[in-house]
């Protein structure tokens, strides 16, 4: 599969802590991009440079949700528009230097690790992933790194629908918004809410505790017919949102996926 991290259209830094911190909504995560992007840009591209600019942006960070993955300084815009995300210490920003250590971890880590989408994704769902969310980075972030919600959303669309969407419905402009709408359900959870990080949560110690709707202590004798979907998104009342609400709005975008899907595509 081609890497998930810089495909044609779409791009990630998830691993490079981009949400994992108290407040990872678009707004403060944008800014914090936006900092650190300014921040090294006016720093000298030298191991001395970024290193000092590196300590600099650390020094303004909160502590990490998940203490497993790091907070990356060097995280940044690769684009004027602020359409792509990226590392900038790579040699190819940098056309140079590769400063990839002056960050949160080093040069070999950053050029061998693979998050287990890449495994676990099929090429046409990563496809399909990057279709959708397009240069919505903060999206596509959220999106592919959390192949149970992909499945889940799209298994919901065929329960409905009869067909399992796939890459050859995105023709058809009103499926693909459609689409977008219900993954988009990953950023609209309560203040808050856990659920940007799918069906887990940090434990007492920051590792991930898998997630699971209490549907008994909420007076329901069965859990939801969008079980995985909910608890992928965090539906949880626990961790903040109101799971009757977030039922609704499933079902909403759900059936108007089934009604956008383009028949005998
Ligand atoms: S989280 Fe996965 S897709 Fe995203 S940048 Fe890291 S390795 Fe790439
Ligand atoms: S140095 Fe490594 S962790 Fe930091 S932004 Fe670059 S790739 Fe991500």
């Amino acid at each position: 599969m081609s890497p998930l991290c810089q495909r044609a259209g779409s791009s990630c830094g998830a691993c490079c802590g981009l949400y994992n911190r108290e407040d990872h909504h678009r707004p403060a995560v944008e800014a914090l991009l936006a900092s650190q992007t300014e921040e090294l840009a006016g720093a000298p591209r030298t191991l001395e440079g970024f290193r000092a600019a590196a300590a600099r942006l650390a020094g303004r960070d909160a502590a990490p949700l998940f203490p497993s993955v790091r907070l990356c300084p060097l995280l940044g815009y690769l684009d004027p528009a602020r359409t792509r995300i990226g590392c900038l210490a790579h040699p190819l920003v940098t056309r140079g230097l590769d400063l990839r250590d002056c960050g949160a971890y080093d040069v070999r880590t950053c050029d061998s690790f693979l998050c287990p989408s890449h495994a676990w994704l099929s090429e046409e769902e990563a496809a399909l992933v990057a279709a959708v969310c397009g240069p919505d980075w903060y999206l596509y972030g959220l999106t592919v790194t959390d192949v149970p919600f992909v499945r889940a959303a799209l298994a919901g669309v065929a329960a409905l629908a009869g067909v399992l969407p796939g890459l050859r419905h995105l023709d058809h402009a009103g499926f693909r918004e459609a689409l977008h709408r219900l993954f988009a359900l990953k950023e609209e959870l309560a203040p808050g809410s856990e659920g940007l990080y799918g069906a887990f949560r940090p434990g007492p110690d920051g590792e991930p505790v898998p997630r699971r709707i209490d549907y008994a202590a909420l007076g329901r004798d069965r859990a939801s017919a969008h079980d995985a979907l909910l608890t992928c998104v965090g539906a949880d009342p626990r961790s903040g949102n109101d799971l009757d609400a977030l039922e609704e709005e499933v079902r909403r975008r759900l059936d108007a996926c089934a009604r956008a899907l383009p028949r005998g595509a």
